[in-house]
């Protein structure tokens, strides 16, 4: 079985969230299973020289966008086994960061058709295109527009996957004749058409044979209006083709016990030196140094989706609990902004590392006891992932696969990996951290629930497995 996952990101090339994980790191997990997968995505400006010294050229190619065309060269680079292949058009990819740009449209217009294209010019003739979200929504649209009665593309099966059905790509319907060269028949509210607009989203879940997101609760979460960001009915429409994987982490990369990232190595049999990655967390942060104090860390894009309006809310009663906050990401002003100012009214007891960092990252997750993540709605999350890998406690709101992966501790039964609360509401949140502190305390209790944190398995293995199993019914 061959499969060419295309992708806007993927790690460790290009990443800004967790599509890149999963492209990055999904095909070696299949390559395991006997699947020939492989990862086709831009080759941007941002990718280390590192890396781009050691791709290989291919050929290249000209594109048909509106009524240019425009050139496109194709590397190849192989990675941990695994090979990559790179869209090359310095115009659009060779900026300074992935997304946001005015002409996203026509970025990921040409990224679409180049891809097929491509097919044409590299020696690996898929029978599966996997595409992810709404950069790559266009293939399965253009797939079926005019590349069908060419025997490399006559019987490839596409299957479409949503990391996150909030970012859309939705621009105005001139980008139909000016773009993407599709006739006016494509702008109607069974094809394209969205809001008096073109969704790339929408493209990819009607034209797929088949449709994925990244957890069984986000799948069905999606199909009701709040959380279906406008496309709930569509996904209604077709429940039958929906299916719902559970991401993983890579197990080699997140391993407490082999991480060089961290200060000091342990596992789950021995996680005394976890604590001496607290201590040299503390001390490299500049915060006071305190093995007792409960340690809550956040590594998360700044962002609404991720809940931190909640925080907002009662960030004086969460510090008033008495613990030490981390927190690192990058994202919204104002909450880049809340973190900051409160560095200096609690001093020694926050830390805010706005940057992206993946080192500091990795320290995060092992140095400290709880990891919080209220999300608004959140399709998979991997923050939580991590965190139980390491032995860190997520906090987090029952929503999507935060939901499905994370079991509130019960002190009766000694089960359960987390802490968890149902509704969007701040002091919900509150007391639950209140009752994770309180928990924390009592050290006969906290060593159970590490422990079933450490002993949950979320690892790429059983993500690929699940895919491998997709798969087959995409070709059946
Ligand atoms: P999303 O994809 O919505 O951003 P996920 O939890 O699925 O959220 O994935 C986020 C990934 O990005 C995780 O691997 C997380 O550790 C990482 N990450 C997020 N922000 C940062 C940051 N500022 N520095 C380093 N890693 C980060």
């Amino acid at each position: 079985m061959k499969v060419l996952i295309v992708a806007s990101e993927a790690a460790p090339f290009a990443k800004t969230g967790g599509l890149a994980d999963v492209a990055g790191s999904l095909p070696s997990g299949l390559l395991k299973l006997g699947i020939d997968a492989r990862v086709i995505l831009p080759l941007y400006g941002v990718i280390s020289e590192e890396y781009k010294k050691k791709m290989h050229y291919i050929n290249n190619f000209y594109v048909k966008v509106g009524s240019c065309d425009e050139y496109c060269g194709i590397f190849e680079y192989n990675y941990n086994g695994v090979t990559f292949y790179f869209l090359d058009n310095e115009y659009y990819f060779k900026r300074d960061g992935l997304y946001g740009y005015l002409d996203d449209a026509k970025r990921y217009g040409f990224f679409c058709r180049a891809v097929l294209n491509s097919l044409q010019y590299i020696d690996f003739k898929p029978d599966i295109l996997h595409c992810n979200d709404w950069q790559s929504g266009m293939v399965p649209v253009l797939l079926e527009s005019g590349y069908r009665n060419n025997s490399i593309y006559s019987n490839i099966q596409t299957l479409f996957t949503i990391h996150n059905l909030r970012y859309q790509g939705v621009f105005s319907s001139t980008i139909l004749n000016d773009i993407l060269n599709l006739g006016l028949e494509y702008y109607t509210c069974d094809k394209l058409e969205f809001n008096g607009a073109v969704s790339f989203m929408k493209g990819g879940l009607v034209y797929s044979k088949l449709i994925n997101t990244v957890s069984i609760a986000y799948a069905n979460e999606i199909q009701y209006p709040y959380y279906g960001e406008g496309l709930d009915g569509l996904l209604r429409a077709r429940s039958q083709s929906l299916y719902g994987i559970l991401n993983g982490i890579d197990y080699d990369e997140y391993d407490p016990s082999k991480d060089k990232l961290i200060f000091k190595n342990y596992n789950k049999a021995d996680i005394l030196n976890k604590k001496e990655n607290k201590k040299q967390l503390q001390e490299m942060l500049g915060l006071d140094i305190n093995p007792d104090i409960p340690m809550v860390g956040i590594v998360s894009r700044l962002v609404d989706q991720k809940g931190f309006d909640l925080i907002e809310c009662v960030f004086s009663e969460i510090m008033n609990l008495d613990i030490q906050l981390v927190v690192l990401g990058t994202g919204d002003y104002k909450y880049e902004k809340m973190f900051r100012d409160s560095t200096h009214i609690y001093t020694g007891k926050v830390s805010a590392n706005i940057k992206f960092d993946n080192t500091l990252a990795h320290k995060i997750y092992a140095g400290v006891d709880m990891f919080l993540m209220p999300s608004l709605f959140e399709p998979c999350g991997l923050g939580q992932l991590i965190a139980l890998r390491y032995g860190t406690i997520p906090i987090v709101r029952e929503t999507g696969g935060l939901k499905d992966t994370v079991r509130a501790f019960d002190e009766f039964k000694m089960e359960g990996n987390g802490f968890s609360f149902l509704n969007y509401n701040a002091h919900d949140m509150l007391y639950t951290i209140d009752r994770a502190v309180k928990l924390y305390h009592n050290k006969d209790y906290w060593k159970v629930i590490i422990k079933n944190a450490m002993n949950s398995d979320y690892s790429l293995d059983n993500s690929a497995r699940n895919y491998f199993d997709l798969y087959n019914k995409l070709l059946q």
